[in-house]
């Protein structure tokens, strides 16, 4: 296994870490990984309800996704199946999904497997709550950012009118509060 250079972003739900990776990725010309981003896609592709399937139908339907990191700094890119990520799931519902699945065992472990693969063959920023402390304990460099419910639920809500979404404070506020 090689030991590249690793540097990691914790921290809770709407702090702002994958404005952070981003902007070092950029500096630094790495990629950079949101996480968040793969539990999301993984949600978003199931469909919902996904965390109620059988254990092995789960297992076998998560084997079918392949990811890779393409690019660098603000263009790197996530590429699920050959297709790059893209906004479609950056919507609180999708949100919500990627929580019940990423509370799924197989999921969690699958997709933990793949971050720490990811992790050893390039150079690469990680952002994700819990990328230091568990997924990449041996990370070069860890920061942690952190904030209040409020902030993080204001600083979400935001972003998302911003991009001219319909959402809700209070349901944000509950999601920052739970995690
Ligand atoms: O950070 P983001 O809101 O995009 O993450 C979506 C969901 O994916 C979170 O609510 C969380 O349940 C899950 N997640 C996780 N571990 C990570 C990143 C995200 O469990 N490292």
């Amino acid at each position: 296994m090689k030991c590249l250079p690793i540097i990691t972003l914790d921290g809770p739900a709407g702090v702002g870490k994958s404005t952070l990776a981003k902007r070092l990725a950029t500096i630094l010309g790495i990629p950079y990984l949101d996480t968040g981003a793969m539990f999301r896609t993984i949600a978003l592709r199931l469909g919902p309800g996904a965390e109620a399937l059988p254990e092995d139908e789960l297992r076998a339907r998560c084997k079918a996704f392949r990811f890779k990191l393409q690019g660098g700094g603000e263009h790197s890119v996530l590429l699920c199946n050959g297709v790059p990520v893209g906004p479609e799931i950056r919507t609180e519902e999708v949100g919500q999904m990627a929580s019940k699945s990423a509370a799924v065992p197989q999921v969690r472990s699958w997709l933990i497997d793949l971050q720490r693969d990811l992790a050893v063959t390039q150079n690469v920023i990680m952002d994700g709550r819990d990328i230091g402390t568990c997924v990449l304990p041996q990370a070069t460099v860890k920061i942690y950012l952190t904030a209040s419910a409020d902030v993080r639920a204001k600083r979400r809500y935001d972003e998302y009118r911003a991009k001219g979404m319909d959402c809700d404070y209070e349901e944000i506020l509950n999601t920052c509060l739970l995690y």
